[in-house]
């Protein structure tokens, strides 16, 4: 069976640019699709400081123009092309796209996850300008300053955690009078100092001038509503992985919706490969996406090389 590419990678974010490179740089007819522009979530990051050898900061989309041009380089194709859907029959994978359908023997799955947001008026006008999604990313911005973070599962107080380091005055706000969190990290966000969590608060509005000035929370239990002020609100309240073109091919997800893998980034499904923000993974962070890319790439030319000659040419 004749197959069109070697591999395909779906999303052009660090993972799969990542992933693009290495399989090109195995000497892999490697296609790279996208249904926006390349970048993924590197697009959104202003001022990236703590990518590794990048010691000044740079925009975050300078360091995915990077990715590209080295992915390009050594051969990778990249296509802004939506995909529909991805099915397998026998050893091959379909891949169904704006432009037709499209075979290959591997497909890695590098489609992100989307932060989910709270909708409250403020929240996309101050993205970037003091509401966030990523503590890491931009808390050291607002060292010394007060910051609220609006979330009660692991990725909030994991967040309030690393933020507490940066100042004595994180409040959280959770809509329940208890953490969904892991008993021992919400116990160790109750006893942190430098973090006041409020139950039973919603933030409703978030307002300001250039930047965030204040939000207006809502006391659930006592139908009360006041305005604090804050520098930053950072929202940790799940994120939505990006499974759809993947799910006819039943890959097991775990409870939250993620791709489950081995570290090899194997997904149940034989020349299936998941990597980056819609992986079953601790740590969502970009050097991490770019790791789990080239480990993906690797594995699949391991498995594609067994193939070659027998089920497809
Ligand atoms: P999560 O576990 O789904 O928790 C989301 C939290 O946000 C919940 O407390 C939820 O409140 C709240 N929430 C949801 N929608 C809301 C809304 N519209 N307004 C206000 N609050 C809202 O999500 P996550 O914390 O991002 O974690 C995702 C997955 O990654 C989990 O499996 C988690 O275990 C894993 N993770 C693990 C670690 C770690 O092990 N250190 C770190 C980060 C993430 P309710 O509780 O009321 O539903």
């Amino acid at each position: 069976m004749r197959a069109d590419r070697d591999i395909i990678i779906i999303g052009a974010g660090a993972a799969g640019l990542t992933a693009a490179q290495y399989a090109a740089r195995a000497n892999l007819n490697t296609l790279l699709l996208e249904e926006l522009a390349p970048g993924g979530q590197c697009l959104i990051i202003d001022n990236l400081e703590n990518y590794p050898g990048f010691p000044e900061p740079l925009p975050g989309i300078e360091l995915s123009e990077k990715f590209e041009e080295q992915a390009r380089r050594f051969g990778a194709e990249l296509q802004i092309n939506s995909v529909h859907t991805v099915t397998k029959k026998g050893k091959l994978f379909t891949v169904d796209t704006d432009d037709g359908e499209l075979t290959s023997p591997a497909v890695i799955v590098a489609t992100g996850a989307q932060h989910r947001k709270l909708g409250i008026p403020g929240e996309e006008d101050f993205s970037g300008r003091g509401v966030s999604y990523c503590a890491t990313c931009d808390g050291p911005f607002f060292k010394g300053k007060r910051m609220l973070v609006a979330g009660g599962g692991d990725a909030a107080c994991d967040e309030a955690m690393f933020l507490s380091k940066l100042s004595d005055q994180v409040i959280m706000v959770h809509r329940r009078d208890r953490f969904r969190a892991q008993r021992a990290l919400a116990e160790r966000t109750l006893k942190n100092p430098n973090i006041e969590v409020r139950w039973n608060t919603e933030a409703k509005v978030i307002r300001g001038d250039a930047k965030v000035e204040e939000v207006v929370l809502f006391r659930n239990d006592k139908d009360e509503t006041y305005s604090e002020k804050v520098d930053a609100v950072f929202v940790f309240i799940g994120s939505i992985p990006q499974t759809q073109v993947v799910k006819d091919l039943g890959p097991e997800l775990d409870e939250a919706g993620y791709i489950v893998t081995n570290q090899r980034m194997e997904t149940n499904v034989p020349g299936l490969y998941a990597v980056g923000d819609v992986r079953a993974t601790p740590f969502r962070q970009l050097v991490v996406a770019a790791g789990e890319g080239a480990i993906a790439s690797h594995t699949a030319s391991q498995y594609i090389d067994e193939l070659r000659g027998e089920a497809y040419d």
